[in-house]
């Protein structure tokens, strides 16, 4: 029997959230995805695909798509490392820059594939609780761990966020790795992010997906940003080819569409408004969301959430339900579109009274 490596054979594998199957009309809201329709300059590349894309290998390093981003965030193009997605950038970071033994601290609740990397490398994860509100002091992250920090800023699942200057706080006293995953960023008020002070802390390193604002999940693209020592030590240890051809392209239109981009924002955010507002004039708790997403929780005396998660689900509908401590009680539901959430809204209602009749079969 060939032996499996013990640090895989005793993994608890991360679970994504779930797909529906083929063919059938399902509403999406466990993903985060961003359900609006793509920038007019993605349809514009996709319709350029061209077969030679597909027959010859892409640009390694990615060099259009980084000077795309490089104009936009106003950080130098060696500077930047982009990625199939963001996820390969959090695995390659565990790579490049700790080794087994070593510690990383995280907030609790966060991004569960921290773990599951740290886990893969033989990483010890200090999961630091954040408060009763989920808000996180970065400084207290500090203490837990010497190597690294990991902050998803805003933070998933909860939807919170914390001020960048709080976060230069840590990075002047702190001086091990300190990672802040900004897949929310564009959701989030401005003086959040700490892109900017990457050419400033040389331990800083900052994630961006364009998973989430930018609609392209599937693509697989997200990007690092970091001083230069930092980027280069990445770029040696990298899958050489991670980002495809096709992706790069889609990505490289979508980051020159800011417009249509904040366009999609300011829609998800005046929806997430209106919904948290119905929600609650219906008896639920919203938890304050900085994100395209929301954590709620049904009104006290009604069904909990795991059989409302059952319920919808009996109707194709899809969000997300952790069986967690503190999210247990609760459903982290991704902001589509006004219909959408109306449809949502309206089977919530239905489960809720019982008169489902999906829920009593
Ligand atoms: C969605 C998400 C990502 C993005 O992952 P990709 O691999 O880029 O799709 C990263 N971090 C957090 C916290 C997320 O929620």
């Amino acid at each position: 029997m060939i032996p499996i490596h013990p640090r895989i054979e005793k993994l608890q594998p991360y679970v994504a959230g779930s797909r529906p199957e083929e063919g059938v009309r399902a509403l999406k809201l466990n993903q985060n995805e961003n359900r609006h329709p793509l920038s007019p300059k993605v349809e514009a590349a996709i319709r350029t695909l061209s077969p030679e894309m597909l027959q010859e290998y892409p640009d390694a390093r990615c060099d259009r798509l980084r000077e795309a981003l490089s104009s936009v965030h106003g950080v130098p193009v060696s500077s930047i490392l982009c990625g199939n997605g963001s996820s390969e950038l959090i695995t390659l970071l565990f790579r490049t820059f700790l080794r087994e033994g070593d510690t990383v601290a995280v907030p609790d609740p966060t991004f569960a594939l921290y773990a599951n990397v740290a886990d893969i490398a033989g990483v010890h994860v200090r999961a630091v609780p954040t408060d009763a509100n989920f808000h996180m002091e970065p400084l207290a992250l500090a203490a837990a761990a010497p190597q690294a920090v990991i902050l998803a800023n805003p933070n998933a699942p909860t939807g919170v966020c914390v001020t960048a200057d709080r976060i230069e706080k840590l990075l002047q006293t702190y001086n091990g790795l300190v990672v802040i995953d900004e897949a929310y960023i564009d959701f989030a008020p401005d003086g959040t992010s700490v892109l900017g002070l990457t050419e400033r802390y040389d331990h800083l390193l900052v994630l961006r997906t364009f998973s989430k604002a930018y609609s392209l999940s599937g693509a697989r693209v997200g990007f690092a940003a970091g001083n230069k020592r930092l980027i280069d030590a990445m770029l040696k240890g990298r899958e050489t080819f991670s980002v495809n051809g096709f992706a790069q392209l889609v990505a490289e239109a979508a980051v020159t569409d800011q417009a249509h981009k904040n366009e999609m924002v300011g829609r998800i955010l005046s929806t997430r408004e209106r919904f948290a507002a119905s929600l609650q004039a219906a008896g639920w708790t919203v938890w304050p969301s900085t994100t395209n997403f929301m954590l709620v929780s049904p009104p006290p005396g009604s069904l909990v959430a795991q059989k409302v998660y059952e319920g919808l689900l009996a109707r194709h509908i899809y969000v997300r339900y952790f069986a967690a401590p503190r999210l247990d009680d609760k459903l982290r539901i991704s902001v589509g579109t006004d219909e959408d959430m109306d449809l949502l809204l309206d089977a919530l209602l239905r489960i809720e009274r019982g008169g489902d009749a999906a829920m009593n079969r």
